[in-house]
C-alpha cells in the first residue's frame, strides 16, 4: 500500500547526468520511476539528499558530547542543509572517551524518529594520526593499537589514520576486512607509504590538501597519490577557506566522480565567523553547510552541477556501501532535496515524506 507522490522539476540530477523537465514518481519510501513531464513544471532542481561523512558538530552541539534532545536538534540542522545521511565524527581524544561517545551515537540511531537524517555510523578521525595533526591535540596522538581497533563496536564505519605510522597497513587491512572504511589523513606519508596503505585497502582520503604534507612535483607524497589513484575517494572541504576555488577545481579535474564533499563542521561559538580556527590561526574545522558547499563548487569553482551533487551524495553513499541512497534512480530511497534557482534548499523529503527546510 503506497502513497504515490509525483515530484516534477525543471532539472533532476541523476548519476547519469541532469534530466530536464522530469517527474520523479515515489511509491512509499522509494523512487518508483523517472519519466518526462508534459506541460509546465516548477523551476527547481531535484537532487538526492546529501551524505556528509565528516560532521564534528553544528552550532552549539558537539557530537562527542551530544545526548538526548541534542540529536533531534542536530537532525533539524542537518535537514535544513539538505543532509539525509551522515557520519558523526569524533576527533582525537583520550582512548577512554571513545566508548561512551560511541555508545551515545549508537543510542541516537535507535531513536524512534520518522523523517530524520540517517546516522550511517561514526567516523573516528584519530587518534592514530601522523605528522600533520592540524587542530588535533598532539599530546593525545598515539601509536597504532591493533587490539583497540579490533575491539571497536559496529557503529564505527570510518577510521581516519596516517599511513606513515608503524603498523598502519595491518590496521588498514584489519579494519577493511570488517567493512570499516579507512581514510588516510593528517599525514605526511610519502608516495610509497600511501600506496602501501591503499594496496592494503584504504579507500578514502580525509580532506585532501588539508592536514597533509604539501604537494611537491618532485615529492608528491600523500596528496599526489590520493589525487591520482582511482581506488581512493578524496574528501574535500568547500568552505573556500580550507581550499582556494582553484584547488577545488583541480581536485575535481583529477578525480571527478571520486570526490566526497564533507563539511568537517564543528561546534563553534560563533558560526557567523565562517571559519573555526585556533588562536595561532590553525584551521579547526569549518562552519559551512553542505548546501553552501555545493553552491561554492558550482558557482565559485566551476564544477559541473552533476559532479558537485555526485560528490555531495552519490560518492559518499557508495563509499559506505549504501547503494539505495545518494542517488535519484528507480529503487533508491526517496531522500530528496529541491533546490531553487540559486541552489538554496527549498524542500527536503526523507523516505518520501516532506520534512520542510
Ligand atoms: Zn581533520
Amino acid at each position: 500500500m503506497g502513497d504515490a507522490l509525483h515530484l516534477a522539476a525543471s532539472q533532476v540530477v541523476t548519476p547519469d547526468g541532469v534530466l530536464r523537465d522530469t517527474i520523479v514518481e515515489i511509491d512509499g519510501d522509494a523512487i518508483a520511476a523517472l519519466r518526462p513531464a508534459r506541460g509546465a513544471v516548477p523551476e527547481r532542481t531535484l537532487v538526492p539528499g546529501f551524505v556528509d561523512l565528516q560532521v564534528n558538530g553544528i552550532g552549539a552541539i558537539d557530537v562527542a558530547t551530544a545526548d538526548g534532545g541534542d540529536w533531534d536538534e542536530l537532525d533539524q540542522l542537518l535537514l535544513a542543509q539538505g543532509v539525509t545521511a551522515w557520519c558523526p565524527t569524533l576527533v582525537t581524544a583520550p582512548l577512554e572517551r571513545y566508548g561512551p561517545a560511541l555508545d551515545r551515537i549508537a543510542a541516537a540511531t535507535r531513536r524512534p524518529v520518522r523523517g530524520g537524517p540517517f546516522i550511517a555510523g561514526a567516523h573516528l578521525e584519530g587518534p592514530f594520526l601522523g605528522g600533520a595533526p592540524g587542530a588535533h591535540r598532539r599530546e593525545l596522538l598515539r601509536a597504532i593499537d591493533l587490539a583497540w581497533l579490533g575491539a571497536l563496536p559496529p557503529i564505527v564505519r570510518i577510521v581516519t589514520l596516517a599511513p606513515e605510522l608503524a603498523g598502519a597497513c595491518d590496521a588498514v587491512a584489519a579494519l577493511s576486512r570488517r567493512g570499516i572504511v579507512v581514510s588516510l589523513g593528517h599525514s605526511i606519508a610519502d608516495v610509497e607509504q600511501t600506496r602501501a596503505a591503499v594496496d592494503a585497502g584504504a579507500r578514502m582520503a580525509t580532506h585532501v590538501f588539508n592536514g597533509m604534507g604539501p604537494f611537491h612535483h618532485r615529492e608528491p607524497g600523500i596528496a599526489g597519490v590520493v589525487l591520482t589513484d582511482d581506488r581512493v575517494v578524496s574528501g574535500v572541504i568547500a568552505d573556500l577557506v580550507h581550499l582556494h576555488p582553484v584547488a577545488l577545481a583541480l581536485v575535481f579535474r583529477a578525480k571527478a566522480r571520486r570526490v566526497a564533499l564533507v563539511t568537517d563542521a564543528v561546534a563553534w561559538p560563533d558560526p557567523a565567523a565562517g571559519v573555526a580556527s585556533l588562536p595561532d590561526g590553525t584551521l579547526a574545522g569549518a562552519t559551512t553547510t553542505m548546501d553552501q558547499a555545493v553552491r561554492h563548487l558550482v558557482h565559485r569553482a566551476g564544477v559541473p552541477l552533476a559532479d558537485a551533487v555526485h560528490a555531495a551524495a552519490t560518492a559518499p553513499a557508495d563509499l559506505l556501501g549504501l547503494r539505495e541512497r545518494g542517488r535519484i534512480a528507480p529503487g533508491a530511497r526517496a531522500d530528496l532535496v529541491a533546490l531553487d534557482a540559486g541552489l538554496g534548499v527549498e524542500q527536503v523529503w526523507v523516505g518520501g515524506h516532506a520534512v520542510g527546510a
